[in-house]
C-alpha cells in the first residue's frame, strides 16, 4: 500500500482538496484502488456545529459523519463511498487521547503531543487502510504549513515516514505562485519559504503543485526545481481554471502528474483513460440549452455554503445538455418583497436546507409562488418542511402552522420533533444523520424519477412531518409519497396538483457524481426545461 500526503503551502483556499481528489481521479482511471482522508487542524470535533457562513455546507456521510466539503470533493471525483474514518479533525484526535488518559490507558505517563497525539494521528491513518483497502491512501492535511495547530499532523507525517518506508509515501505540496503585475512576473520565493517551513520539520515534497494564474514558463518551473529540491518533471502547474472544476484531473494529465506520481512510488499501472471524463466536461461546457433555476436560501454569500447542490445541478444539467443559470434569492428579501419580482423568470426553484427561523418566511412564499405558478420546485430538507407548512396554511387554511424549531407555541405544529427525541440535550444529539431507507409510492412523480420502490438517502436534520395532519393533507392534494419503511417517517412528498412539486426530508445532493446525477435533480431540471418551454 502506497501513501500519498497533500499539504497546502503559502495561503488558504488554493484547491487543495480538489487537487487531491483529482489525483484519485487519475489513479483510479489506471485501475487503482484509492482512498481518501481528510485531517484538519480546527478544534472542533466535527464541523456539524460550524456555521455555514465560516466553513461552508456541512457533508454528511453515509454513516452519519458530518464532516468538511472537501469529503464530497472526494465523493464526487472518486467511487469511494466515504465514512467517518476518511475524516478528522485535530478535535477528535484530542478528544481520543483524552478519553484515554481518563481511562487510565497512559498509565500514569505524561500525556503529550508527541508521542500520545502524533501516535493518534499515525493510528488513524493505518486504520483507515484496514478498514478500506486500497492501493492508494491519498490523505489531505487542512491548513496551511506554518500554521501552529497544523504540526502535529506534519510532525505524525514525518514519523510515519520512519515506520512504513520513504519509498511508499509521497508528498505533494500545493502551492501558490502569484503574479506580481508591476514586475509582470511569477514569483517562486513565497513557495520556496514554504518548503522551508516543511523542511524545518523535516519533511520534503516530492511534487509540487504550482497554483498560478498564467502558464508556469520552463525557466519558473526550473527555477522552482533548483529552489526546492525537486526534479523538474515534479514541479507541476495547476493554472486556474475558468469553465468548470472537472476539468482539473484532464489538465494535471496532461501535466503528467500521475505519471510522476507513479513513478516516484513504484507503482506499475496502465495510462488513464478519461475518455468518460472528458466527454462529461465536454458536455458541461458546451450545453445546447440553458436554464434558470433560483435558489431561495440564506446562506447565499459564502459560496460553498451550498457546494453540493450547485454540484448536483451540474450533474443534471449535463445529462440532459443544459446550461445551469443560478439566481441566488435571498430568503429574507423575499420576506420583504413581491416573490415574483424574484422569481418571474426562474423555471425552477429550489429550497435547500437551513437551521433556525431567519428567512423561512421568505422561502414559505418561493413555495407558495412555485405552488401557484406551477413552476416545478425542488425542497430540501428544510425545503420539505417549509413546502409542509406552505401548504398547511395557504391551501388547508390553517392558520399559524409552522415547525416547533420556529414557532414553539405554533396551534398547528405541523413540522415537529418526535417524542422521545424532545429530551435529549446538547449540541448534535437529537439529530438524524446519515443513511436511512425510504420506500417510495407506486404512481408518484418520485416512483418515474427514481424507477426503484426502496432507495437509501443521507440525513441530517431533528424536526420531522407531524403524521396527524397527513390525513387531511393527502385529502388536499399533498401526496406523501415516500416515508421510512416502518411508515412512521414521511421522507418525500409531492403534490397532486402541480406538473412537478417534490420536497425530501433527507439531501440527496449528497449521492450525485459527475456521471451519475441523482434522480431527483435530473427530474427536476427535465421538468424545469419542459416549464420553460
Ligand atoms: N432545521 C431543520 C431540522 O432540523 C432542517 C434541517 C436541514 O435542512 N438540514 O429538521
Amino acid at each position: 500500500m502506497k501513501y500519498i500526503f497533500v499539504t497546502g503551502g503559502v495561503v488558504s483556499s488554493l484547491g487543495k482538496g480538489l487537487a487531491a481528489a483529482s489525483l484519485g481521479t487519475l489513479l483510479e482511471h489506471r485501475g487503482l484502488k484509492v482512498t481518501m482522508q481528510k485531517l484538519d487542524p480546527y478544534l472542533n470535533v466535527d464541523p456539524g456545529t460550524m456555521n455555514p457562513f465560516e466553513h461552508g455546507e456541512v457533508y454528511v456521510l453515509d454513516d452519519g459523519a458530518e464532516c468538511d466539503l472537501d469529503l464530497g470533493h472526494y465523493e464526487r471525483f472518486t467511487n469511494g463511498v466515504l465514512s467517518q474514518g476518511n475524516s478528522s479533525s485535530s478535535g477528535q484526535v484530542y478528544e481520543s487521547v483524552i478519553k484515554n488518559e481518563r481511562k487510565g490507558k497512559y498509565l500514569g505517563k505524561t500525556v503529550q503531543v508527541i508521542p500520545h497525539i502524533t501516535n493518534e494521528i499515525k493510528r488513524r491513518i493505518l486504520a483507515l487502510g484496514v478498514e478500506q483497502p486500497c492501493d492508494v491512501l491519498i490523505t489531505e492535511i487542512g491548513g496551511t504549513v506554518g500554521d501552529i495547530e497544523g504540526l502535529p499532523f506534519l510532525e505524525a507525517i514525518r514519523q510515519f515516514i520512519q515506520d512504513v518506508g520513504l519509498e511508499n509515501v509521497l508528498i505533494m505540496h500545493v502551492t501558490l505562485v502569484p503574479f506580481i503585475k508591476a514586475a509582470g512576473e511569477l514569483k517562486t520565493k513565497p513557495s520556496q519559504q514554504s518548503i522551508a517551513k516543511l523542511r524545518e520539520i523535516g519533511l520534503h515534497p516530492d511534487i509540487l503543485l504550482c497554483r498560478t494564474e498564467h502558464k508556469l514558463p520552463d525557466d519558473v518551473k526550473e527555477k522552482l526545481s533548483t529552489y526546492c529540491n525537486v526534479p523538474i518533471e515534479a514541479v507541476i502547474e495547476g493554472r486556474d481554471i475558468e469553465d468548470t472544476i472537472y476539468r482539473a484531473p484532464l489538465l494535471l494529465q496532461q501535466e503528467q502528474l500521475d505519471e510522476v506520481v507513479c513513478k516516484r512510488l513504484g507503482i506499475v499501472a496502465p495510462v488513464a483513460d478519461m475518455g468518460d471524463w472528458e466527454r462529461f466536461v465536454t458536455r458541461i461546457v458546451n450545453p445546447k440549452k440553458r436554464v434558470r433555476i433560483a435558489i431561495v436560501g440564506k446562506y447565499l454569500e459564502h459560496k460553498d455554503a451550498y457546494k453540493s447542490i450547485f454540484e448536483s445541478l451540474r450533474h443534471a444539467g449535463a445529462a440532459l445538455d443544459c446550461e445551469i443559470e443560478i439566481e441566488e434569492v435571498d430568503a429574507e428579501v423575499l420576506e420583504k418583497e413581491n416573490p415574483a419580482l424574484h422569481l418571474h423568470d426562474v423555471a425552477g426553484i429550489l429550497v435547500p436546507g437551513g437551521f433556525g427561523e431567519r428567512g423561512t418566511e421568505g422561502k414559505i412564499k418561493a413555495a407558495q409562488y412555485a405552488r401557484e405558478n406551477n413552476v416545478p420546485y425542488l425542497g430540501l430538507c428544510l425545503g420539505m418542511q417549509i413546502a409542509t407548512i406552505e401548504f398547511a396554511r395557504n391551501v388547508l387554511g390553517l392558520a399559524g402552522a409552522n415547525s416547533t424549531e420556529f414557532d414553539k407555541k405554533s396551534p398547528h405544529p405541523v413540522i415537529h420533533l418526535l417524542p422521545g427525541q424532545r429530551e435529549l440535550k446538547g449540541k448534535g444529539a437529537n439529530m438524524r444523520l446519515g443513511t436511512w431507507p425510504t420506500v417510495i409510492k407506486e404512481g408518484t412523480r418520485a416512483m418515474l424519477a427514481y424507477q426503484v420502490p426502496t432507495i437509501r438517502e443521507r440525513h441530517r436534520h431533528r424536526y420531522e412531518f407531524n403524521q396527524d395532519y397527513r390525513a387531511q393533507m393527502e385529502a388536499a392534494g399533498f401526496t406523501i409519497a415516500g416515508t421510512s419503511p416502518e411508515g412512521d417517517l414521511v421522507e418525500l412528498i409531492e403534490l397532486r396538483d402541480h406538473p412537478w412539486y417534490l420536497a425530501c426530508q433527507y439531501h440527496p445532493e449528497f449521492q450525485s457524481k459527475p456521471n451519475q446525477p441523482h434522480a431527483l435533480f435530473k427530474g427536476f431540471i427535465g421538468a424545469a426545461l419542459g416549464h420553460q418551454r
